[in-house]
């Protein structure tokens, strides 16, 4: 009866296991392996409720790579590949220094970062830190050494400044891509935020 025990808890064990796994794979992004959508969905979601618990501001931004269909174009589809795998590394390897981030790809060359209890000017030196880690070397596929840059949009959730805002997690990443689409207007590889004029 011992041994019986013993092997059904080590089955179990196993199968806990394989659940597991199978639940972290369909929360990754298969060419990344960062988190998917669906995970910083559910992540944010939970932020944004704690962070509004604790009265703590919490900041998003949205990053998209630079003319990334001319990299495409210019050296293939694989390079490109290659060239969205580096940058996922790099972002990550900046965001390490911040150890509440939450990095996600958000889908195709767009990439989607949490910075819970982060005011405004903290997340924009992160975002800044992050925009030169990328352009600092270029990226190597194959013989090309490929030049990878990244536009910025940040935007923040203060509730110390204004504690009457109760704006949900879209909101948030619609102001983040609006200023997003300020840094592609502003000439690329750049910082904006949700409350800089173009
Ligand atoms: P912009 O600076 O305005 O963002 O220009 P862009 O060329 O980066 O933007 P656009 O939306 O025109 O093109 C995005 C390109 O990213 C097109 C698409 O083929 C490419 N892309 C999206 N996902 C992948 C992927 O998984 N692998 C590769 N190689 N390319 C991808
Ligand atoms: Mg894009
Ligand atoms: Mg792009």
């Amino acid at each position: 009866v011992v041994q019986r025990t013993q092997e059904v808890r080590s089955a179990l064990i196993q199968l806990e296991d394989a659940h597991r796994r199978l639940r972290d794979s369909s929360r990754r992004d298969g060419l990344t392996g960062l988190y998917n959508r669906t995970h910083f969905h559910d992540a944010f979601d939970r932020a944004l409720e704690q962070g509004r618990e604790e009265g703590k501001p919490l900041s998003v931004m949205m990053i998209d790579l630079d003319h990334f269909k001319q990299i495409n174009d210019r050296y293939g589809h694989l390079a490109g590949d290659d060239c969205l795998r580096w940058a996922a590394q790099k972002i990550g390897q900046s965001l390490r220094t911040h150890e509440s981030s939450l990095l996600a790809r958000f889908g195709g060359e767009e990439f989607v970062v949490a910075l819970p209890g982060y005011d405004l000017p903290q997340a924009i030196a992160a975002a800044e830190q992050l925009r030169q880690k990328l352009v600092e070397e270029p990226c190597r596929s194959g013989e090309h050494a490929i030049r990878v840059s990244a536009s910025i949009g940040v935007h923040t959730l203060d509730p110390s400044r204004m504690p009457e805002h109760d704006a949900d997690a879209s909101a948030m990443l619609a102001a983040a891509d609006h200023a997003l689409y300020n840094a592609k207007a502003c000439g690329r590889d750049c910082v904006r935020t949700s409350l800089t004029a173009v």
